[in-house]
Parts: structure tokens; sequence; C-alpha cells
């Protein structure tokens, strides 16, 4: 990925972080974007810049907004001069029954989790085809396959992005810009581990109960995916071994959608 440069959105953490630190490993300049600590997170970008001896930027654009979605592409094109492989990852989640599910959580998973992926494809996709190609990658999940209770917005979220996914590959097909979306079963980041208070809450469990027979109930292998695995099926599809590969759904799910 040497002279290649790539856009992670929501990579101040998790599988969105990895993903980022994979890219630089293996020579792209990376643009980080995600909300946090401006400490930790200048930590984090200048860790990139000295492990890897490549150019990471940061830009704390909202996913929620629109404007600071088109900023933030504009803002990668600017630093590295193109965007090779953009990567649609933030996402947040929030485990409720429907009828007490708050409006304004749908509204930001909607937001976040499915429509700052629209913003950023529709900004970046003319800077692609200008430079004659390009990889886009979303982040959905195994909720964009199937479903489990108390998370309508997101499985909502995650099975509008399988249809994003589907419909650009279509469009771009015949533009060089190959268009796919990965789906983890659960991997352990951040975003795992903030909603087990709620689902103990929401089926009144423990913590271990929740773990065991909530999250890893329905993955056969009964391990969390790695962030590191995840990475490692972005970097492929990234790279020029799957150019044939285009608007398709790969799931990495120990199992679970095979169920
Ligand atoms: P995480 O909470 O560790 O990271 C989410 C990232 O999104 C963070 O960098 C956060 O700052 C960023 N973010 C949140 N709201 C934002 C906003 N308004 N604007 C900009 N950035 C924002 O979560 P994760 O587990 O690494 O999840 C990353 C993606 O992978 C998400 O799309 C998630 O749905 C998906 N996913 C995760 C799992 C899992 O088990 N962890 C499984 C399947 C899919």
């Amino acid at each position: 990925m040497k002279g290649k440069s790539a856009l992670v959105t929501g990579s101040t953490s998790g599988i969105g972080l990895a993903m980022a630190r994979a890219f630089a490993r293996e020579g792209a300049d990376v643009m980080l974007n995600g909300l946090g600590d401006a400490a930790e997170i200048e930590a984090t970008r200048a860790a990139i810049e000295r492990d890897f001896g490549v150019r990471a930027a940061f830009d704390g654009a909202d996913m929620l907004k629109p404007d600071e979605i088109r900023r933030l592409v504009r803002a990668t094109e600017d630093a590295f001069g193109k965007i090779d492989v953009l990567v649609c990852n933030a996402g947040i989640q929030f485990v409720s029954p429907v009828e007490d599910f708050p409006d304004e959580k749908w509204q930001q998973i909607i937001g976040i989790n499915l429509s700052s992926a629209f913003y950023a494809i529709k900004a970046a996709v003319p800077g692609m085809k200008r430079q004659g190609g390009g990889r886009i990658i979303n982040l959905s999940s195994a909720h964009s396959l199937v479903a489990s209770p108390f998370k309508s917005a997101y499985v909502a979220a995650k099975h509008g992005i399988a249809g994003l996914t589907k419909t650009v590959a279509l469009e771009l097909a015949q533009a060089k810009i190959t268009v796919n979306a990965i789906a983890p079963g659960y991997v352990w980041t951040p975003l795992v581990e903030r909603q087990i208070p709620d689902t103990m809450k929401a089926r009144n469990m423990t913590e271990e109960q929740v773990k065991r027979d909530v999250l890893l109930a329905a993955q056969p292998t009964k391990e969390f995916v790695t962030v590191e695995q995840v990475a490692s099926l972005a970097l492929y599809l990234a790279s020029p071994a799957a150019a044939s590969i285009t608007g398709t759904t790969i799931s990495m799910d120990g199992g679970w959608t095979a169920q």
C-alpha cells in the first residue's frame, strides 16, 4: 500500500483503529477520524507515524453532520492528494425494547451507522473516478443478515448498509472501484463492552451471563473475533487480489450466520 492513502471513519478506537494501523503498517498514509480525548488521539496519531513511517492525520468530523463528512473527505484529498481506500466504519449501538427506544437514539444510529456511509461515499466517488479506481469498504455486521431483539435501530442500519453496498457496487462496477462490506460477529471492542450494562438491565442478567448466553450464544466458535482479523480482511479487500470482489458482504462471525 506504499503511496496509497486510506480514510477510515471512526478510527480512534476498536476495529477502525486496527484497520488504520494495518493500512499504515503496509505503507499507506492514513486519515484518522472519531471522537475521544484530544491528547490520546494525538498520541495515537503520532504513534502511527513513528511506528510505520507514513503520514497520519486526524480530523474530528462528526459523522452525524453531512457538511463535516464532506469536509473530512476534502481534507483527506488535500492532505494526501487522493483517497485510494475509503472505510466507512464509524458506528454506535443502543439496546432497548422497541417501545422504549428513544427517538433520538434511533436518529443517531441511523445517522452514524448508515447515512454517514452514504455521505462519505457520495463525496469520495468523484475523486476515485478521476484517479481511475478505488476501494470502498463498509463495516456492517452479522446484524446486516440476521436480527437480535432490542437492537431495532442497529439492525435496520446494518441491513441498510448491505443494500447501499450492493447498489453502489453496481453503479461503480466499470470504474475500477469495488464496494464491499465486512460483517463481523462479536468483536471484542469498547462498543461491545459498553452494551453489556444495558443488556444486563434489559435481560436481567449478570455480566458473565450476557457474555456467554447473549453475545457468544449465537457465535458457534464461542470466541470473540479479533480486531486484527477484521483488519486483515480489510487489507485483503484493498489489495489487487480482490479486484473482482464487489457488491458483497463477507462474514467473519465464527459461524453465526450459518445457522
Ligand atoms: P468502537 O466504539 O470501538 O469504535 C467506534 C468508532 O466510531 C470510534 O472511533 C468512535 O469515536 C467513532 N464514532 C462514534 N460516533 C461518532 C461520530 N458521531 N462521529 C465520528 N466518529 C464517531 O466500536 P467498534 O466495535 O470498533 O465498531 C466499529 C464498527 O464495526 C461499527 O460500525 C460497528 O457497528 C461494527 N461492528 C462491530 C462489532 C463488534 O462486535 N465490535 C461487530 C460487528 C460490527
